[in-house]
């Protein structure tokens, strides 16, 4: 399963997101209001006996989707699989002071929350030393999906530090953004693709254009979290039922679903670790990947 084909990359999923499994239970569930007004204009919305329908209750609407989970791999996602365009709205200027201040509409608290994101996160600490008990310090680095470099995991480590990203946010001093086309003229020690897979519509895909930029020497790192619904009720059969509500996250991986993805992506798992960390403002876990490109 290396393919794009075996995904058929439709408006609403119609198998799993990282298996291509089509046995999905199904649950009802609402897109928060803040992603549905930031990327479809939409409002929640009450409905009123001066509607005038007929058939309709009177009650509050809000976005509608389904939560759906993978009964092969154990994957939860919702549904509805963002278009490239509605993605560069949701993060083009991601967390500038037009989309804080509406998302604090919708969120209160939101803007006090968001102070903890700026400047490097207390956490990253913890990955590097988990990193370089494993792997030789690399010297030159791309993290796809970096944002502006500020989290980029052994920053000062490394000789060189590249970026790809599509928020279009300057990056700090001593990392360079780069282009897809830029990205195949160099030849990276590590890529990282850290906190990233849960907000993409296809990972398979941005996978597969990762292990296109990788030598067969490249160390590639994944991280991706871990969520309370998935640790808790790992294993559960009514995992679609407790997913009442999307995000950002619009992927929540099991362990299981992880190993499938880069396994179906060509690549060799090295390992793979769930690591407690600190946000800031709460505990939260995410799962760790290492892999290679599969030897032939
Ligand atoms: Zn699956």
């Amino acid at each position: 399963m290396t393919k794009r084909e075996h995904f058929s990359g439709e408006r609403v999923a119609q198998e799993c997101i990282c298996c291509a499994s089509k046995k999905l239970n199904r649950s009802s569930a609402i897109v928060m209001p803040f992603i549905a007004k930031r990327i479809w204009g939409y409002d929640p919305v009450e409905i009123t006996a001066d509607w005038g329908f007929r058939d309709i209750k009177p009650g509050f609407a809000y976005s509608l989707c389904n939560s759906l989970h993978c009964l092969n791999c154990g994957v939860v996602f919702l549904d509805i699989r963002f278009t490239d365009r509605e993605l560069s709205l949701l993060y083009e200027g991601y967390r500038d002071d037009t989309y804080t201040s509406l998302r604090e509409l919708f969120e209160p608290g939101y803007a006090e929350k968001n102070k903890f994101f700026s400047g490097r996160a207390p956490y990253i600490e913890g990955i590097e030393a988990f990193l370089l008990e494993r792997i030789p310090a690399p010297n030159k680095i791309l993290d796809w999906g970096g944002d502006t470099g500020v989290n980029t995991p052994l920053l000062t480590k490394a000789k060189e530090v590249h970026v790809f990203d599509i928020s279009g946010m300057a990056t700090i001093d001593g990392v360079k953004a780069v282009s897809l086309d830029e990205i195949k003229q160099n030849q990276y020690d590590l890529i990282i693709c850290s906190q990233v897979l849960e907000h993409i519509p296809y990972p398979h895909n941005i996978l597969q254009d990762i292990v296109s930029a990788m030598s067969d020497s490249t160390i590639l790192y994944l991280e991706v979290p871990y969520e309370e619904v998935m640790r808790e009720f790992a294993g559960s059969p009514d995992l679609a039922q407790r997913k009442r509500h999307w995000h950002e996250h619009i992927n929540f991986f099991s362990l299981d679903s992880m190993r499938k993805l880069v396994e179906g992506a060509g690549l060799e798992l090295i390992e793979i670790v769930p690591n407690e960390i600190s946000l800031g403002w709460r505990t939260a876990v995410v799962t760790s990947v290492l892999c290679r490109k599969v030897r032939v």
